[in-house]
C-alpha cells in the first residue's frame, strides 16, 4: 500500500487532463489530487491507474473512468456534511471522492466480494463512509432517507421509484440512463410530486441488476 512522489505526479497531470476537458468544480479536483487510485485496483494495473480511463475490477465490475467520476460529481453540487446515497460501491473510489469532499456518504453494492473488499481497503485509506451496505439499490436504503443528493453509478434501464422518493425537496439524482449506451440524467427534486429534468449526453456504464438476494 504504497503511494509515492511519483504517483501525486501522475495524479497532478491527471487533475489537468480533467480540466482540459471541462471538469472545474475545485472540492473535485482536489479530492482527485488526493486520492491514491492505484490503490483501488489490482496492482497489475498500477502503471496505468492515472490514465483517465475505466479497468475492471473483482466480480466482472469496472471502476468508472475519473472523467465520469469527476462530472457526476460536480453534477451533484455537494455542501459539507451533506447525505449522499451511492448506488454501486463497486471499488469504493467514487465513495473517496464523495468522502473527501466532506459528504456523509451511504453507499450500496450488490456484490458481495465487492462489498468485503472495498469495506475493508477504504478505512485502510483513512476514509469512512457513514454506511457502506450490501443490498439491492433499487430500493435505496429508506432508513436512513431523506439524502441531499442520490448519484447512481451503473447504467440504469428506470429511474427507480424508491430513489425519487429518498431525495429531499432541493435535492440531485444522478443517473446515467439507458441499456446499451446512458444518458447522463439530473433530477432536481422540485417539491413532493415534481421533478426537473436535465441530459449530459452519453456515457458507458456496466449496468445496474436487479436483486439477486
Ligand atoms: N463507483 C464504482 C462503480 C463500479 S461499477 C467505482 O468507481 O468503482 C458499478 C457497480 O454497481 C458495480 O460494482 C455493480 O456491482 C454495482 N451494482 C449493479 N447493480 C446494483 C444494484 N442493484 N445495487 C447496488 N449495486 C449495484
Amino acid at each position: 500500500m504504497k503511494d509515492t512522489a511519483k504517483h501525486q505526479g501522475l495524479r497532478n497531470q491527471l487533475v489537468t487532463v480533467l480540466q482540459q476537458k471541462g471538469i472545474t468544480d475545485k472540492l473535485v479536483l482536489e479530492a482527485i489530487k488526493k486520492i491514491p487510485r492505484h490503490l483501488f485496483l489490482n496492482s497489475s494495473f498500477e502503471d496505468f491507474a492515472y490514465q483517465d480511463k475505466a479497468f475492471p475490477i473483482a466480480a466482472g465490475q469496472t471502476i468508472s473512468q475519473p472523467y465520469t467520476v469527476a462530472f457526476q460529481s460536480q453534477l451533484l453540487e455537494i455542501k459539507k456534511g451533506h447525505k449522499v446515497l451511492e448506488i454501486g460501491t463497486g471499488s469504493g473510489y467514487q465513495t473517496a471522492v464523495l468522502c473527501l469532499i466532506g459528504a456523509q456518504v451511504f453507499s450500496i453494492e450488490r456484490q458481495k466480494e465487492l462489498f468485503k473488499q472495498t469495506s475493508a481497503l477504504l478505512p485502510k485509506l483513512g476514509i469512512r463512509p457513514k454506511h457502506l451496505s450490501f443490498g439491492d439499490g433499487y430500493k435505496g436504503l429508506p432508513n436512513h432517507a431523506p439524502f441531499d443528493s442520490i448519484i447512481v453509478t451503473a447504467g440504469a434501464p428506470i429511474i427507480p421509484k424508491p430513489l425519487m422518493a429518498q431525495l429531499k425537496i432541493g435535492g440531485r439524482l444522478v443517473i446515467p440512463l439507458g441499456d446499451d449506451i446512458q444518458i447522463m440524467t439530473l433530477l432536481i427534486r422540485i417539491n413532493e410530486t415534481q421533478f426537473e429534468k436535465h441530459e449530459f449526453g452519453e456515457f458507458r456504464f456496466v449496468p445496474l441488476l436487479e436483486d439477486k438476494n
